[in-house]
């Protein structure tokens, strides 16, 4: 079989930029779709390719002309949910190929999927469950297929979400990512802010925590899973010559011990690579030890997501976790000369007295690279369950997290207008 997985294109859209000419929220995405090297990895037995629209915008036509597929795998995030629909028709007008949808949107939304251009969804980990339905197509047997997590469409009719927590099993750590499918593209996947090469490795699934606004529950049902050390060092191997290694796990270090293990055998590897990975500031607060050892290994910075900067708007959104905390984080990250990228999350109720608020607290800190998003309920989140009839723009295009989609609290031009000023003013000094 001829399997086509495709990376749709940077689709997102900006209010701002649109309604009042502000350029600077808008986000592009440069990173390499590892989860569709991760289920070509897995796909030994048949032709492979891998098109990247992001790094190729104009591939489209002629991928599907000089491969004709047989199966066309799509992924995507919630800002590329229309668009991943729209190439599934374009597929369904050229080809006959089967047309299969996964990644986090279909996770947590999978009846936004459930469309005339799309065959089957693939919810959580689809690394095995893809390869079985692959299988079971190439052997004419997939019309009484019953593979937990892959929904078979019915358009018009209705479509729920499986109750499925992924197992390790789900991982097929034994079989590597096919990084090779996306050599063509390597020179496009930088690290932004220093230029250079940056390649992505999954050590682990999900998280253990259940923060409101986080989709990331969807990936795994709820586990949390790692893979094994051998596994992560052999993909980090995988990568070459690529300088720095983004670990893109939601939480890398969500098992502490397997998570020191895994820095002393980094550091035992003789690799000379840098890391950047997702961290908690809990976990920093209550293993310091770990992150000085990591820094041995070569982590050069950590993502944190602070989201707010008091303990009611922490609680308000489930984060398990408390503002001095915060705190005390940083300052034992910039002791140990670790970078941190810190996520900050802005209300759309932010007015102008929260917005000096978080202003002053990002210029008191060394956070080296804020980042800041807008608050935004997520299909599938305990978030959207909870705000859904606050919800007035219900294109998902806008679902960016740059984008407020319910009612500012603020006049919305003044609103990103502060929000573009807090981010430029956070930007000034940023290094990483
Ligand atoms: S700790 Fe991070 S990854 Fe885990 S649920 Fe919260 S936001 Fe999501």
């Amino acid at each position: 079989m001829n399997i086509l997985l495709i990376n749709p294109p940077n689709s997102g859209r900006s209010i701002p930029e649109e309604r009042y000419g502000i350029t600077s929220l808008k986000q592009i995405f440069r990173g390499e779709p590892l989860a569709l090297e991760e289920l070509a990895g897995n796909l030994l037995e048949h032709r492979v390719r891998i098109l990247d629209l992001k790094a190729e915008p104009d591939g489209f036509p002629q991928a599907l002309l000089d491969f004709q597929p047989d199966v066309v795998g799509l992924t995507g995030v919630t800002c590329e949910a229309n668009v991943v629909l729209q190439l599934a028709a374009r597929i369904k007008e050229n080809c006959r190929a089967t047309v299969v949808v996964g990644g986090i949107h279909a996770s947590n939304d999978p009846a936004f999927f459930n469309h005339v251009a799309v065959d089957y969804i693939v919810v959580g980990i689809g690394k095995k469950n893809f390869a079985a339905l692959v299988a079971a197509l190439a052997g004419g047997n997939d019309k009484n297929l019953n593979l937990p997590g892959v929904i078979r469409t019915n358009p018009g009719g209705q479509v729920n979400r499986p109750l499925v927590r992924n197992s390790v099993d789900d991982l097929v750590m034994e079989r590597p990512p096919d990084y090779d499918l996306v050599s063509r593209y390597r020179s496009h996947y930088i690290l932004e802010k220093l230029g250079i090469n940056m390649g992505f490795v999954v050590s682990a699934y999900g998280c253990p925590h259940s923060c409101s606004f986080c989709s990331i529950k969807g990936q795994t049902g709820g586990s949390y899973l790692t893979k094994s050390i051998a596994a992560v060092i052999r993909d980090i191997q995988l990568l070459g010559k690529v300088p720095v290694i983004r670990l893109v796990d939601a939480n890398t270090f969500g098992d502490v011990k397997r998570a020191t293990a895994l820095g002393r055998a980094l550091q035992e590897s003789g690799m000379k690579k840098q890391y950047l990975a997702d961290i908690r500031s809990d976990t920093v607060v209550r293993h310091p030890e770990m992150l000085r050892q990591w820094k041995e290994a070569g982590l050069r910075a950590v993502i944190i997501g602070f989201e707010e900067i008091d303990d009611a708007s922490l609680a308000a959104m489930n984060k398990a976790n408390k503002a001095a905390v915060n705190t005390e984080a940083i300052s034992i990250l910039n002791d140990i000369g670790i970078s941190i990228v810190g996520d900050f999350i802005i209300s759309p109720d932010y007015d102008e007295n929260d917005f000096a608020r978080l202003s002053t607290y990002l210029k008191g800190k060394r956070i080296d690279l804020p980042m800041i998003t807008v608050m935004t309920p997520l299909p599938g989140t305990p978030l959207h369950r909870k705000q859904q009839h606050r919800i007035i723009n219900h294109n998902l295009d806008y679902y960016t997290l740059t984008n407020a989609v319910t009612q500012t609290k603020l006049e919305e031009k003044q609103f990103y207008t502060l929000y573009a000023q807090l981010l430029a003013d956070s930007h000034q000094n940023a290094r990483l």
